[in-house]
Parts: C-alpha cells; sequence; structure tokens
C-alpha cells in the first residue's frame, strides 16, 4: 500500500498546488471494503481532496451518508435510486431519499436517470422512478447527479420538464455523441467526464467533443472501482480503479484540449465546488 502511495503521490503531477475534485466514487462497493480508509487517504495524497460518493440505491445512500461524516472534510455524498434499482422503489424508500436529502454532506440528489442500455428495470417505471426524484432534487434546492445511457432523448425531454425549477444537474459519466452533448448543454446540464476518455478502444469519439464543453460545465470522476483509466502506466496490480487516479483523466483532457494540467485541475475543482455548493475556504 505505502509503495503504491509513494507511486501515486501528488508530487508526480504539475499542479502540486491545485487540488481536484472526483465527482463519482463508488466508496461502498465491496472491492473496497478490504481498505476503504486507505483509499481516501491515497486520494487525499494525490491530490484530490474531494470527493462525491455516489449512493446508487436507499440503502447505499445511507451508507455513503455515513461514510462522508466519517471521512469529512474529503467526501460528500448524493443519495438516489440508480435505473438498476427502479423496479425496486417504495414509497418508504422516497422518504428516506428525502430524509437524506437534509443532511449536511449529502450535497446532490442521484444517482438518479435512465439505462436503455442494460434494461434492468422496464422503461416506464424508471421514468417515474426518475421524475420523482427530480420532484426531490427540486424540493431539497440540491443539484440532480444523473445517468444515462442509450437514453438521451427521453432523459432529455423528461428533465426538461424540471429544468426551470431544478438548482443543477450533471450527466455523469457522458460517453454519448456530440448530438447528446449539445442536447444537455442546451440544457444547461453539467458534464461529468471519467476514465472512459483514457481508453484507445472506446473512448475515442469523445475526444474532439471536449473542447465544445465549457469550463464552468465540465466535471471529472473517476467512478472508482470501475473504469480504470486504460492509460495509466504502470497499471496497478489490482485492476481497481481508484479516486487517487483521477490525475490521468486531467491529464487526457490536457492533452486534447491543448489546455495544461493545471488550468483543467482549476477549471474542473472551480466547477464542482459551485455545482455542489461546497465551502470555497481553500
Ligand atoms: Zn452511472
Amino acid at each position: 500500500m505505502r509503495e503504491c502511495t509513494r507511486f501515486y503521490s501528488f508530487a508526480q503531477w504539475g499542479f502540486m498546488k491545485q487540488t481536484l475534485v472526483d465527482i463519482g466514487v463508488n466508496l461502498t462497493d465491496k472491492q473496497f471494503s478490504g481498505d476503504r480508509e486507505a483509499v481516501v487517504e491515497r486520494a487525499v495524497e494525490a491530490g484530490v481532496t474531494t470527493m462525491i460518493l455516489t449512493g446508487t440505491n436507499c440503502q447505499e445512500s445511507i451508507e455513503v451518508a455515513e461514510l462522508a461524516e466519517q471521512f469529512a472534510p474529503y467526501c460528500y455524498a448524493t443519495a438516489g435510486i440508480h435505473p438498476h434499482d427502479a423496479k425496486n422503489a417504495t414509497d418508504e424508500q422516497y422518504i428516506t431519499i428525502k430524509e437524506l436529502l437534509a443532511f449536511p454532506q449529502v450535497v446532490a440528489a442521484g444517482e438518479m436517470g435512465l439505462d436503455f442500455n442494460r434494461d434492468f428495470s422496464p422503461r416506464p417505471v424508471q421514468e417515474q422512478v426518475f421524475e420523482q426524484q427530480l420532484e426531490l432534487a427540486v424540493n431539497s434546492g440540491l443539484p440532480a447527479f444523473c445517468h444515462e445511457r442509450d437514453a438521451s432523448e427521453r432523459f432529455a425531454e423528461i428533465i426538461k420538464e424540471f429544468r426551470d425549477d431544478l438548482s443543477g444537474a450533471v450527466v455523469h459519466c457522458f460517453t454519448a455523441d456530440k448530438k447528446a452533448l449539445y442536447r444537455y448543454l442546451d440544457l444547461d446540464l453539467h458534464i461529468g467526464i471519467t476514465g472512459w476518455v483514457c481508453d484507445e478502444r472506446r473512448g475515442t469519439h469523445l475526444h474532439p467533443l471536449l473542447k465544445n464543453i465549457p469550463a464552468d460545465r465540465l466535471m471529472i470522476e473517476t467512478d472508482a472501482p470501475w473504469l480504470l483509466p486504460r492509460s495509466m502506466s504502470p497499471k496497478p496490480k489490482k485492476r481497481r480503479n481508484e479516486p487517487a487516479f483521477l490525475p490521468w483523466i486531467v491529464k487526457t483532457i490536457a492533452e486534447q484540449t491543448g489546455k495544461t494540467e493545471a488550468l483543467i485541475a482549476e477549471e474542473t475543482s472551480l466547477t464542482a465546488k459551485r455545482f455542489f455548493n461546497l465551502d470555497q475556504g481553500e
């Protein structure tokens, strides 16, 4: 562990004074059950001093709220029901989510949205559960943390109905095409970019699009433990992704936009802190 910390230490990167915000970390995942604290420690050492922990169902949302409290001031949480879990949503769960949204460390409603790629829940159910959570987001005043796969048109239609009353919304792990990107930017949504952009097999279509995302709409995330950046060298022995690896995403975005890593770090951090309304004390 220690060796690994040294290897990916903050000093490796050129933007030592700039800290990063990882807007999507699945810290409740069982892949982290043995060393959660070390994972957070390594992230902080790598300069990733703010992590938003994703809640993807009711139970997990409770857990991430607890973890965010445990790992304050580095971690915050979201509370919501992922479209995969939409089929299991109950009225009681909405009440719990609503209560969680009032906790100070819970900074967004979600993960919520539509996934017509895997269709783990029937589409009409996904849509209904998405709408109910958008309503919770509106009522809480918190932004929405959204998931969308192969459902861009319906997603945009639904969110449009709520947009005027929503403080903000981010489409996390954006992997779609230019048309979808502009559809979202037209609705004044934020865009979350993951290590998908570091994937030479399936992420290169995103490269020319990166320039089209305004700095005040672009945020970055590892989606750890998933999506280990394929550009990483050397690769960690475990194929598990960690928030400490966020700088690899910064590197790719910098290369593709012609900006410096320091500037990408600064811009994405500022955008995330504004979006999630985090303390601007730094
Ligand atoms: Zn997602």
